[in-house]
């Protein structure tokens, strides 16, 4: 168990040696996960943050390397090594995020950047307190108090945390801090989540059943269904940009006189020209075919590729469109149509 006090404390002392993140709200009241200097900037009480904690694994613009051309020969800078990580403050639906983007990162081609930063981040997670209107993680066979994916799980129980040490990393944090962790009340903070459990699985608004959805999708390409969608959408792309699991980037330089950097930044499915090729040939050239491509990778791509689900049921894409397209609303239609 840990105190509110003992666990700002254990932030404190992190960020001393450590790049610390954690869910930050800025002064528009947006929560994202930002890196902290102290345990004061930490937005202890929000429910879901805007946007997920895929940004500190896939930065939404992120230097790769820089390099110097100066005397006409040719310098190549890496980023330069950093040091642990820790990632606080993880609600379930974004530890299963994790998990769906890992696959993608460490398949057939090894993406370094993305590897380095999972391998020396702590990701500690935190039980949900609410569920709120959009969220459906438990059709994804998610908990609001899951700890599945967290190297230590955390759960409020009363004044204090109830923390469970999943992994090695977790098991290492924690002994680093044996002054912060108590043994006691471990007891009580079992029962408090259990009860926590049993009291947010009541407070569920959504649910969708998602049987047969992916083989009855994978029979839609060419459905009219999809046409009717896209009349709605203005491709916007916040659906994807703030998704957990949507992992699309571009890559560009930044060039001026003889020094430059590559970046890499999110983009989305959802942009005209994300498919565009040199030829001026665009295989996405309309917004149905996007619109399609979008919910074929959340229901049925994403699963065929890496045998996870491509949707958390975070609730994000449902709260923050601007026209109210609803993927609960697609998975229902699916099941429906003819
Ligand atoms: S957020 Fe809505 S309007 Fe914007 S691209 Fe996504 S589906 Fe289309
Ligand atoms: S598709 Fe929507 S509900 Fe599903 S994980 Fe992405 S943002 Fe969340």
């Amino acid at each position: 168990m840990i105190t509110r006090d003992q666990l700002a404390t254990l932030l404190d002392r992190l960020v001393e040696k450590n790049k610390v993140i954690a869910p930050v709200s800025d002064n528009r009241g947006v929560v994202r996960y930002t890196a902290i200097r102290t345990a004061g900037d930490v937005a202890w009480e929000f429910d879901r943050a805007k946007v997920p904690p895929k940004s500190h694994f896939l930065p939404q613009t992120e230097e790769l390397y820089c390099y110097d051309t100066t005397g006409g020969e040719l310098r190549i800078e890496p980023v330069p090594a950093a040091g642990r990580a820790v990632v606080f403050g993880v609600h379930p639906c974004d530890l299963r995020a994790i998990a769906a983007l890992d696959p993608v990162f460490d398949g057939v081609f090894k993406d370094v950047y993305y590897l380095d930063k999972r391998e020396r981040t702590v990701v500690v997670g935190l039980a949900c307190k609410q569920v709120l209107p959009g969220c459906f993680c438990r059709s994804y066979g998610i908990e609001p108090t899951d700890g599945e994916g967290a190297d230590l799980m955390l759960t409020e129980v009363g004044d204090r945390y109830y923390a469970e040490i999943l992994t090695p990393k977790g098991e290492a944090l924690v002994r680093e801090f044996p002054e912060l962790f108590s043994d006691g009340g471990v007891e009580e903070g079992r029962r408090g989540k259990e009860a926590l459990s049993r009291e947010l699985a009541g407070q569920f608004q959504r649910e969708v059943d998602l049987t047969g959805v992916k083989e009855k999708v994978d029979t839609m390409f060419e459905h009219p269904y999809w046409q009717e969608v896209a009349r709605k959408c203005i491709g916007c792309g916040i659906c994807t940009y703030l998704c957990p699991t949507c992992h699309c980037f571009d890559i560009i330089e930044n060039h001026s006189g003889h020094r430059g950097s590559r970046l890499r930044c999110w983009d989305s499915c959802m942009f005209t020209d994300f498919t565009l090729h040199t030829s001026s040939h665009n295989p996405r050239s309309t917004k149905k075919e996007r619109v399609r491509n979008r919910f074929l990778h959340k229901l049925s791509y994403h699963n065929e590729r890496y045998g996870l689900a491509g949707c958390v049921g975070c609730g994000r894409c449902v709260a923050e469109c601007p026209v109210n397209i609803d993927i609960t609303k697609i998975i229902a239609d699916i099941k429906e149509v003819d």
